[in-house]
């Protein structure tokens, strides 16, 4: 590739791509215009000196300084949320994600076909976790990248969709060092709200870096081994237990659903929750 992107070949080629740009942007013109205004803001407010609205009310202005550090970094996420959108077509979340009506977004649309739509700078805070919690973490949204995969909630995923997804999560992984165990779903930090991904392919993730799964062969766990504090430590919010249950099946097992733990899920529990202790 790298002889025919020389000279003349590369202005060629990148004539097609900047047309594609062109005529995909024109339709969202008005909204681009809005996320442009919105970062901007964002931007102002990182560049003020002094930060006067992070000033502390209970101490008087003139006892409060700033001097900048010339040490620091842009916070970045630490978690993956995965979604489905269970909607029909790529069009329609981004319909669905250009309105403020809905006040719901996501970083990364993924296609069917594998087309991907960056939504939301990796650096900004996209609404897609909503009311959630894993392990001790509240405010998902501050925390995570969301990545929403054009399904309706009960169809296979192409293999173009999780294809373009995993070279989507390699380059993210390494951009921002996220741990294995950070690649999630929505419904694994919102079981009593959320079903999404469904069906998904979660074993096919793990086998390439992206979230933690169980070993092929299983032991009973012994006797005194306590369900509810694995669900705890892999993250589950354990506030209502069949919905953690389910949301551990629907992540885990897949097979069955059910609010209940045979012997065979507490072994793949007890298994897994050990590789996140
Ligand atoms: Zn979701």
């Amino acid at each position: 590739m790298k002889e025919i992107l020389n000279g003349k070949n590369k202005l060629i080629l990148s004539i097609p791509l900047f047309f594609l740009a062109a005529c995909s942007t024109n339709k969202y013109a008005a909204t681009n215009k809005v996320y442009k205004e919105q970062a901007k803001v964002f931007g102002n407010t990182l560049k003020e000196m002094p930060p006067l609205s992070q000033n502390v009310e209970m101490i008087a202005p003139d006892q409060q300084f700033f001097i900048g550090s010339v040490n620091f970094g842009i916070r970045k996420p630490n978690f993956v949320i995965i979604h489905h959108t269970a909607q029909t077509s790529t069009d329609q979340t981004i319909k669905t994600f250009t309105l403020k009506s809905t006040q719901t977004s996501a970083h990364y649309v993924v296609g069917r076909d594998g087309k991907v739509v960056h939504m939301v700078n990796d650096y900004l805070r996209a609404n897609h976790a909503g009311v959630a919690k894993w392990g001790n973490e509240t405010d998902l949204n501050s925390c995570s990248l969301g990545i929403e995969l054009d399904n309706n909630g009960d169809e296979p995923y192409s293999d173009a969709q999780i294809n373009s997804l995993i070279s989507l999560l390699t380059t993210l992984k390494k951009k921002y060092n996220i741990p294995v165990q950070g690649f999630i779903g929505h419904s694994d930090i919102a079981p009593k709200r959320k079903i999404d991904p469904n069906k998904f392919p979660w074993k096919k993730l793990a086998e390439q870096g992206f979230g933690l799964w169980y070993d092929d062969i299983l032991q009973i766990p012994p006797p005194e081994f306590d369900a509810t504090v694995a669900l705890r430590i892999i993250g589950y919010d354990i506030s209502n237990m069949p919905a953690a249950i389910i949301a551990f099946k629907r992540h885990f097992v897949q097979t069955d659903i059910s609010p209940v733990l045979t012997l065979s899920d507490n072994m793949i529990l007890f298994n897994l929750y050990r590789k996140y202790m």
